[in-house]
């Protein structure tokens, strides 16, 4: 019997969980500030609606989907990214309608899937935070989503992030550079990996993909695709970096990289940090002119990016970053004697619904422990409930830093806990 958690996933707890939604907030409001909303999409998929889009040949598709058929027959996917779901979703719903204003900006936060070897930063339930623009072929928005992620970064205090940039032109430079790189890599083909050796046979873009050392050799001298752009394709990409250079975005060009997905053309990108001395890509993404035509709507441009939550929450430790996460409470009530464990109830209920955090103790523990969990939980007041209180109706509320005192009765700190904490500051 197995009751343990399945290989490659992971409980978040509370403490870990803060940090989560520290970095989820952030990333909204950010996002905010460029026009984004959210978009949530099913967690399953019509293994279908993936498998074509990112690549019948890719290892995504090929090794990673947890695929199965449900009991109405159907073949169905867990989402292993969160780009071709959205893309449908965009189709299914005509967001290309002309009344709904362009570009479309839409972002998502949630789990993704993939049958992986599990490793540091790499689980078979991972998170992403990813966003997708739909509607401008402008370079400009290319480089405004680059900003966004870079801009995020900035704001956690993340160091060390490289953004890598290359560009796949359109569809005929891809073709051109594809048989390049066919012509290149043929007469070597015996030292590649077994699995590139079928890459070259089926995909031979995915070759420079490899993560297996012989195959980092033999493209190391590899033709570059960007001799291959053709004349738009080449002033897309040149706008491109002009304009990350106006906002003094450092990058580097990196002809090998290609991305493990196909449905990318004109600028892909991947933000790239050390951690432990070798490399982890944190957030990447690009262009895919071509995938709203290929769920069946209208030639629609898009670009966007996914990021590893699970990844950037590894760097932010790494990198020694304490997150401004304040745990606070307004009140702790310590609590006496049988008696009392109703008006318990009652204060510590009315404190909330009058909005402030409120704890109590609720196993008649000695007073000593419960004004340690007082302390642990930093609570700015403390009120002490015994049998005399209860009989008195009114109370003692002590500021838990200052030790200063006042003295109310139940009725106020049920309708106004306010102006007694007011007192106390
Ligand atoms: P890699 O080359 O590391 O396998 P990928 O090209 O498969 O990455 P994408 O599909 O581009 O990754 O996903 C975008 C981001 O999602 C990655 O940059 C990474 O931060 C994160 N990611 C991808 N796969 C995993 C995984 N199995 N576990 C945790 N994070 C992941
Ligand atoms: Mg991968």
């Amino acid at each position: 019997m197995k009751l343990q958690k399945p290989k490659g996933t992971q409980d978040i707890l509370p403490i870990e969980a803060a940090k989560w939604q520290y970095v989820e907030n952030l990333a909204r409001e950010t996002f905010k500030k460029y026009n984004y909303g959210e978009i949530r999409t099913p967690m399953f998929e019509h293994y279908e609606v993936i498998s074509r889009s990112v690549g019948d040949t890719t290892d995504i598709v090929t090794k990673e989907m947890y695929d199965f058929y449900d009991k109405g027959e159907r073949h169905i996917t867990l989402r292993p990214e969160g780009t071709a779901p959205v893309v449908r979703s965009f189709v299914e719903n005509k967001l290309f309608a002309p009344e709904v204003q362009k570009p479309v900006k839409m972002y998502y936060i949630g789990s993704m899937f993939r049958y992986e070897r599990p490793q540091a930063g790499r689980l078979r339930e991972f998170h992403q935070i990813g966003v997708e623009a739909f509607g401008s072929k402008n370079p400009a928005t290319d480089v405004e989503t680059i900003a966004m992620a870079y801009q995020l970064f900035n704001e956690l205090g993340i160091k060390n992030v490289t953004l890598h940039l290359n560009s796949l032109g359109n569809p005929e430079s891809r073709a051109a550079y594809r048989q390049a790189l066919i012509d290149y890599l043929t007469p070597m083909k015996e030292s590649l990996s077994k699995d590139s050796q079928r890459r070259l046979e089926e995909n031979p873009l995915r070759v420079l993909d490899s993560k297996e050392k012989e195959d980092k050799l033999a493209v190391e001298n590899a033709p570059s695709i960007l001799d291959y752009l053709d004349e738009a394709s080449q002033a897309h990409f040149d706008q491109v970096r002009q304009m990350l250079e106006a906002l003094q975005i450092p990058y580097i060009i990196n002809t090998n990289m290609v991305r493990g997905l196909d449905y990318y053309n004109h600028t892909i990108f991947e933000f790239i940090t050390k951690v432990d001395r070798s490399e982890l890509t944190i957030c990447a993404g690009g262009r895919y002119d071509g995938l709203v035509e290929y769920f069946g709507g209208p030639e629609t441009p898009g670009f966007g990016f996914g990021l590893g939550l699970e990844r950037l929450l590894l760097i932010l430790e790494k990198q020694g970053i304490q997150l401004p996460i304040e745990i606070e409470m307004d009140v702790y009530i310590a609590v006496l004697g049988d008696a009392t464990n109703l008006k318990a109830l009652e204060l510590v209920q009315a404190l909330r619904s009058q909005g402030f955090t409120a704890e109590r103790d609720y196993l008649g523990r000695k007073i000593k422990a419960q004004f340690k969990s007082a302390d642990n939980f930093k609570a700015t007041a403390v009120i002490t409930l015994g049998e005399s209180e209860v009989e008195a109706g009114q109370i003692t509320i002590k500021n838990n830093t200052t030790r200063q005192e006042v003295v109310a009765k139940f009725e106020t700190i049920q309708t106004d806990f306010k102006s007694i904490l007011e007192q106390l500051n």
